[in-house]
């Protein structure tokens, strides 16, 4: 049996509704912004019960277009973890500011109990990433913002979708960022991202400064920069998001099948603990192995396509250690980069191919 990582050829089946989409928009001309870019902001900002949603390029420039809109300064410090994507990182950096790292915890968040520590006279932002599609826990995260006055930017990047006590993520901090990247949930046929926030000034803003500060076509009320999302991918994105819900349905139940299953193996496998409040948009499924590179191969080799996001920590990354980050920092996110494995669990996963996963690794720690 084969069990594969990625489902693009299975979810774009059906090609002929977003051709009939693409076949309409085409002869209208409307090739930068526009009304099908706004329908598609106008039914996000629906979604995630947020008052603005601007659209952009790729989840990166969402990342950069919040770091300008918070006016991050050359040399502002930016509290993040060590555990990320590169590009929460290098965001920071592109938009002239200082990433901080703290250490991660248990469920692969940043861990709270560790960012006051880190804040010093030039702090200017808390960065959240909400990793795998799981809620970091904003409560308490932006309640140390507001004692410090500092910006609170989610990268949430990775989990459209995730909710805290009935609210998603992104929605808590001053600004929420996300990637429509081909892997996350909301997906289009190549890059695209959006930023969303319920500062009517901070949106203001970023509508002129992602379009050349563009007021008319002959006026320019600011410096701004090219960052929009292109019509097409609006509109496939907006086809997509009518699918999100039952997608999210179908991995919360792959996930807590695999849960499940794997639970009984105790002294080999570490589950992230699962709060009663959350809901997580699993943009992957992770969980803690022992002899995990071995665990891989032999997953591998049965055809289940297992990851690892990711061997090496963003701390011990080239330009990390240039900042003189070393190892032994930040103990748990190394100790993730050796045992963390990424098991397929996304909604074209079965229910036969979740057992045969579940069936292939009690069978590999059987013969430990
Ligand atoms: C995917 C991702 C990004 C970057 O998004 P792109 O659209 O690929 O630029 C940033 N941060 C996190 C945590 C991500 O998972």
């Amino acid at each position: 049996m084969k069990v594969e990582y990625n489902y693009l050829s299975q979810q774009f089946e059906n090609l002929e509704p977003y051709f009939e989409d693409l076949r309409k928009w085409v002869p209208t001309g409307e090739y930068t912004l526009g009304p099908y870019v706004e329908a598609f902001e106008k039914k996000a900002a629906d979604y995630l019960g947020a008052s603005h949603v601007i659209s952009t390029n790729t989840g990166t420039d969402a990342l950069i277009l919040a770091f300008k809109a918070i006016d991050l300064k050359a040399g502002d410090e930016v509290i993040t973890v060590a555990n990320t994507f590169y590009a929460t990182a290098g965001a920071i950096v592109a938009a002239g500011g200082k990433p901080v790292f703290v250490d991660c915890d248990n469920r692969y968040l940043i861990d709270v109990s560790q960012i006051e520590s880190k804040i010093t006279k030039k702090t200017k932002a808390i960065v959240p990433v909400h990793w795998t599609g799981a809620p970091a826990d904003m409560k308490e995260i932006v309640s140390i913002a507001r004692k410090y006055s500092l910006k609170v930017v989610e990268d949430a990047c990775p989990s459209l979708g995730a909710q805290m006590d009935g609210k998603y993520c992104g929605t808590f901090g001053d600004i929420g960022c996300f990637s429509f990247h081909p892997l996350k949930q909301l997906n289009v046929w190549g890059d695209g991202g959006m930023v969303v926030t319920d500062n009517s000034e901070i949106a203001d803003f970023l509508r002129l400064y992602r379009n050349h500060g563009l007021v008319d076509r002959d006026h320019i009320a600011m410096w701004g920069v090219n960052k929009r999302l292109q019509p097409f991918q609006a509109i496939i994105a907006s086809r997509v998001l009518d699918t999100m819900e039952e997608a999210l349905r179908l991995r919360v139940r792959n996930a807590a099948r695999l849960d499940e299953g794997l639970k009984d193996l105790k002294s080999f496998v570490t589950l992230p603990p699962r709060p009663k409040n959350t809901r997580e948009a699993f943009q992957v499924y992770m969980i803690r192995c022992q002899d995990r590179d071995r665990l891989l191969a032999h997953l591998i080799q049965e055809g289940i396509e297992a990851k690892v996001h990711y061997p090496i920590p963003l701390h011990l990354q080239k330009p990390a250690r240039e900042m003189g980050y070393k190892e032994g920092d930040f103990p748990m996110a190394e100790r993730q980069a050796r045992e963390l494995i990424t098991l397929p669990a996304h909604q074209y996963v079965t229910l036969e191919q979740i057992h045969y996963t579940i069936e292939k690794i009690k069978e590999y720690y059987s013969h430990l």
